[in-house]
């Protein structure tokens, strides 16, 4: 059983090539690893499948950019084999090696951007962000191996035009939570 990552939400809209927040975005110097699916500040993150957290940690803090608020990410090994990152969370609920079922709440929606901070120094790609960027959760899948840190990527981003094999398009499987015969 699979479960619509967002709790409290009718429009379950997955954001699709070329739209904002889709897989693989081109955002001019990055590519996005992931996808977003936007949501209040503060709303409920649930697993999309059992499976075990393996790792908890920070998606992004002011102390690496300044325009960052602090966030954090958690990933799931999903029972199907495959690795959920669900990150830029403003609260973690459960702890690394914990058990998890599917549907259950992981984390509440955070948001990254802090507004005030964004200035014409910061790369073009944020400043048209600027006081418009809703807050989200941005989700990553991977076949093994997550990518946590690494120099090309950032904030949810890839810095090269080569995808990293072991990250995939999450596009098919969020469509399987909304066809799956319940
Ligand atoms: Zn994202």
């Amino acid at each position: 059983m699979k479960v619509w990552p967002l709790k409290n939400t009718t429009l379950k809209n997955i954001p699709e090539k070329p739209s904002p927040g889709s897989f693989w975005e081109d955002r001019e110097d990055r590519y996005h690893c992931g996808i977003d699916l936007y949501a209040p500040e503060g709303s409920d993150v649930v697993a999309i499948e059992e499976g075990i957290v393996v790792d908890i940690g920070i998606a992004t803090t002011p102390k690496k950019i300044s325009y960052w608020n602090k966030t954090y990410y958690i990933i799931v090994k999903n029972i199907s084999g495959t690795f959920c990152k669900y990150a830029e969370l403003c609260v973690i609920t459960p702890k690394k090696g914990d058990n998890i079922k599917a549907g259950q709440l992981i984390g509440k929606i955070g948001l990254v951007l802090n507004f005030q901070k964004i200035n014409k120094a910061s790369p073009k790609y944020i400043q048209k962000l600027k006081n418009k960027n809703p807050s989200m959760l941005h989700l990553e899948l991977y076949l093994n191996d997550p990518i946590t840190s690494h120099d090309n990527y950032l904030g949810g981003n890839w810095f090269g035009h080569k995808k990293p094999n072991n990250l995939v398009d999450p596009t098919t499987y969020m469509k399987s939570i909304l066809t799956e015969v319940k």
